[in-house]
């Protein structure tokens, strides 16, 4: 599998839209990997994961044909996350031609925020915007095409329905998990046994905010997350392994956080890195 990282970012982007501290005005100087774009990925190339505010400018940039694209897998519910407003644009044949049908999995607010944003254009069914509902349930595999996916609860906003998840195609799966804390136990239950070939670990409230767990991670919690994986035997002590999901309010930029990562094996994400699993 070929994991693309199309944004890095949390919600604000970096640099944040209004933002006057120092972590942006160093990203505006110096640009290339300081400019991070909201957070998603593209898996091999038929697969999204989160479809959020800079979805258009990551398919032109990186050359998605988006309407090759079979599934979209959400995170959660938050709006760096998920943009309707881009979805809505699928009604057709009123704002494009569209005849293939997108399959979108998550958790039920997922599918609210889509539906809520088109009934107020007065469009209040799925099949308008060729968009077919597949809910994901945590603890629970599930398989659609060739892509096997197990759904895990994140430790984030409860009211964003957030989740992490395992995927796993041709043998090989790499752990997707941002926009969470350090797991619940039952997470961490189900994650033993699963051998994984790769993961991606968040790392939000950065250097800052190194011990930060709750609902996000700072740069520690990311390394001690990487390592109870490494303990509990689900990822060989060389797999690759990523951080992502950064924050200007996490105190540092792309260079520093290569340094801090670099002696605990973790790679640190840019927009437009690949991860090879
Ligand atoms: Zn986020
Ligand atoms: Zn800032
Ligand atoms: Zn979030």
């Amino acid at each position: 599998m070929k994991l693309k990282f199309l944004g890095t970012a949390a919600a604000e982007a970096i640099p944040a839209l209004w933002c006057e501290c120092e972590v942006c005005k160093k990203a505006k100087a110096l640009g290339g990997k300081e400019i991070r774009r909201r957070c998603s990925y593209l898996l091999d190339d038929d697969t999204l994961i989160d479809f959020g505010p800079d979805a258009y400018w990551q398919s032109v940039e990186f050359n998605i044909d988006l309407p090759s694209i079979k599934r979209i897998v959400f995170t959660h519910s938050h709006s760096d996350h998920l943009n309707p407003v881009d979805l809505f644009w699928r009604f057709s044949p009123c704002f494009s031609f569209v005849s293939k049908t997108l399959t979108v999995i998550g958790r039920p607010r997922i599918f609210g925020r889509i539906i809520e944003h088109a009934g107020a254009a007065g469009v209040s069914d799925f099949d308008t915007l060729h968009l077919k509902r597949v809910p994901a349930v945590p603890g629970e595999r599930l398989l659609d095409g060739d892509l096997e996916l197990l759904p895990l609860g994140a430790n984030h906003d409860p009211h964003s329905d957030p989740l992490v998840y395992v995927f796993k195609r041709g043998g090989k799966s790499v752990l997707v998990a941002n926009d969470t804390g350090w797991l619940s136990e039952e997470s961490w239950k189900l994650l033993e046994g699963v051998k994984l070939d790769a993961a991606v670990i968040e790392c939000t409230c950065g250097i800052k905010g190194a011990q930060c767990r709750d609902g996000h991670m700072g740069a520690e919690t990311s390394v001690a997350f990487r390592k109870r994986l490494v303990e509990s035997g689900s990822l060989a002590p060389d797999a690759p392994v990523a951080v992502n999901h950064f924050s200007h309010n996490g105190g540092a930029n792309h260079d520093d956080f290569v340094k801090y990562f670099a002696p605990h094996g973790i790679e640190v994400a840019w927009d437009g890195f690949t991860l090879e699993v």
